[in-house]
């Protein structure tokens, strides 16, 4: 079958595309027959070897849709079933695990694409509770792409950041996968959402998605910005890139307001003044995916309101992935990249 994977870490060149054997079936699991993942930074990360994983060989990839193409007798995955995969791999016995939420798993938390091999390949085979049955109204491509990013989004606002109607929000980051779903959540709950971008050129895009702000990622004027606002700061703020950023996102939150961290493309080191904490009694949470439930919920709502999408910078063979490893790196893309098989 044909997959792309590393064998080392390092930069896009490191990717190998080609022939693989086809996926050993164990008990409990499925067959599925991949027709679209897309790529997270997930992947570069670990193609840079920064996750800590030394998993190698493996297959890239941990989102995806496909079809499933074998399983045990006793499954409720059928041959010819459309399924989503949820990404997150866990010990199923430590607090968070008993407690129904295995991206929290505190012993063995990880990744599909990453402990073992991924979505960017023609065939995989998956645990059953690393799958959801995928509804008829949604298609492969859009279903993949909420597999992981629009997870991420719905444990923010829904699970983590309990936003409530009115409340103004910012984003840091907006233009990616996650970014693009917590926009397009924010504003079905009625939220005044201000968003901040590096590249200007990406406003037009980012105000048909229905944002009330685009804002210049500069110090000043964001900090000019959310001391208009009725509370001198903004409710709530989502920052997917890190970095230097955090000088200037804390005091744009309001005394008591909250901060998800869902990402650290430009560093994962920050430079903060914590009086800005504790002071300005400000919460900070960090997230990543979600839990089974949150999968299913975000499908659900994809499935009866069709503008719940993210826009699809690109459709891509599996013989593209190093370049689309090159573009995300340099934020030239809007929305996610997506592999077809
Ligand atoms: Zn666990």
């Amino acid at each position: 079958m044909k997959a792309a994977w590393i064998e080392e870490f390092g930069s896009p060149n490191v990717i190998k595309k080609g022939f693989r054997d086809f996926p050993i079936r164990r008990e409990g699991e499925v067959i599925v027959q991949m027709k679209c993942s897309t790529i997270n930074h997930h992947d570069l990360f670990l193609r840079q070897g920064l996750t800590g994983s030394r998993f190698l060989p493996v297959i890239l990839g941990s989102d995806g849709s496909g079809i499933v193409e074998s399983s045990d007798s006793s499954s409720d995955f059928k041959k010819g079933d459309k399924v989503v995969i949820y990404p997150v791999l866990s010990c199923q016995e430590c607090i968070n695990c008993l407690g129904n939420n295995p991206h929290k798993c505190c012993k063995s938390f990880g990744m599909i694409g990453e402990q073992r091999n991924g979505s960017h390949a023609e065939f995989i085979s998956l645990p059953e509770k690393n799958l959801v049955k995928m509804p008829t109204n949604l298609n492969f491509t859009d279903a993949a792409a909420i597999s992981l990013a629009g997870l991420t989004a719905w444990n923010m606002i829904f699970d983590e950041g309990k936003v409530t109607q009115g409340e103004h929000a910012m984003i840091f980051g907006a233009s990616g996968g996650v970014g693009v779903f917590i926009i397009k959540l924010l504003k079905k709950l009625n939220l005044k959402v201000h968003v901040v971008t590096s590249n200007i050129s990406k406003t037009k895009s980012l105000e048909s998605l229905g944002v009330d702000t685009v804002l210049k990622n500069s110090a000043m004027e964001i900090l000019k910005f959310s001391k208009t606002l009725p509370n001198k700061g903004v409710d709530i703020l989502f920052n997917c890139i890190g970095g230097n950023t955090w000088r200037y996102a804390l005091p744009a939150v309001r005394c008591g307001g909250r901060i998800m961290i869902c990402g650290s493309i430009l560093s994962p080191v920050a430079e903060l003044d914590i009086r800005q904490v504790f002071y300005r009694n400000i919460s900070i949470k960090g997230c990543t995916m979600g839990n089974l439930a949150s999968l299913k919920n975000m499908i659900n709502m994809a499935a009866s309101e069709s503008d719940l999408r993210v826009p699809i910078d690109s459709l891509i063979s599996i013989n593209d992935i190093a370049k689309a490893h090159e573009r995300m790196s340099a934020a030239k893309i809007f929305g996610k990249i997506a592999i077809e098989f």
